[in-house]
């Protein structure tokens, strides 16, 4: 079932989201090679409690942390820990927060120091991905019609988009209906909905698709061992199309 949600509940929606936006602008500031994943995790957590929130991640399915910290060819879920990030490498940061009962959730890449080219252009053409998506999240158009425009952006420039993991529904739950894949049809699945909120996040490979997931039970990797990027904005649908709430 997929919520429509009242003007309230996406103002509640929305505060969720201004501090995970906020969140993200202090972690990229922080971002400079020898800081490690976990120094982020502790900064992001302290602050979201400051705002009288609470980290969305951490404790849901048995998360350990605030962020998610990916490196490299981690694509997703990396659990912050000692290693410390280096000159060159591209970073996924993923946060949440809960406040009155309502998520936020928000994700970009950031460059450590110098990044060549082609990482900064997976990064570039990852966020192109998310922000066609969310072209597509009017009111009349249906769910594949996100994922298709996803999946044509990222494919057009040789990338790898994963299946395995989807964007969802966002409330009351971090994860609600529906699943949002980042490939699709056009004109396939739900009927998009005034009042609907929804988490959109294109994961994007370098290289092929394929991912596996570490020993640790989280960390989900290339399996090329090529770079991914991954961006995330929640969303809320008007009658006049999407309104970006983690901006
Ligand atoms: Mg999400």
């Amino acid at each position: 079932m997929i919520h429509i949600r009242s003007t309230g509940e996406v103002q509640k929606i929305s505060r969720a989201c201004q501090i995970v936006k906020e969140t993200l602008e202090i972690i990229q500031e922080m971002i400079v090679p020898g800081i490690s994943t976990l120094e982020l995790d502790i900064e992001a957590e302290k602050f979201i409690r400051s705002k009288g929130a609470q980290p969305g991640f951490k404790g849901l399915y048995g998360y350990p942390a605030t962020l998610c910290v990916s490196v490299e060819d981690e694509v997703v879920h990396g659990i912050p820990n000692n290693r410390k990030l280096q000159d060159g490498e591209i970073v996924s940061v993923d946060v949440g927060s809960l406040i009155e009962g309502y998520y936020g959730d928000h994700a970009k890449s950031f460059a450590v120091g110098k990044v060549d080219p082609e990482k900064e252009k997976l990064m570039s053409v990852t966020r192109e991905c998310l922000l066609d998506g969310i072209d597509q999240a009017t009111p009349g158009n249906r769910i594949g019609d996100i994922g298709y425009a996803v999946q044509r952006r990222a494919e057009s420039n040789g990338y790898g988009v994963v299946t395995e993991l989807v964007g969802h529904g966002i409330g009351t739950k971090l994860h609600e209906d529906p699943q949002i894949p980042n490939f699709g049809k056009p004109g396939t699945g739900p009927k998009i909905e005034a009042g609907m909120c929804f988490a959109i996040e294109p994961m994007i490979n370098m290289g092929t698709p394929g991912v596996y997931t570490k020993k640790d039970g989280w960390t989900v990797c290339t399996k090329d061992g090529m770079p991914s990027a991954h961006f995330e904005h929640t969303i809320t649908i008007t009658e006049d199309g999407a309104k970006i709430l983690t901006i």
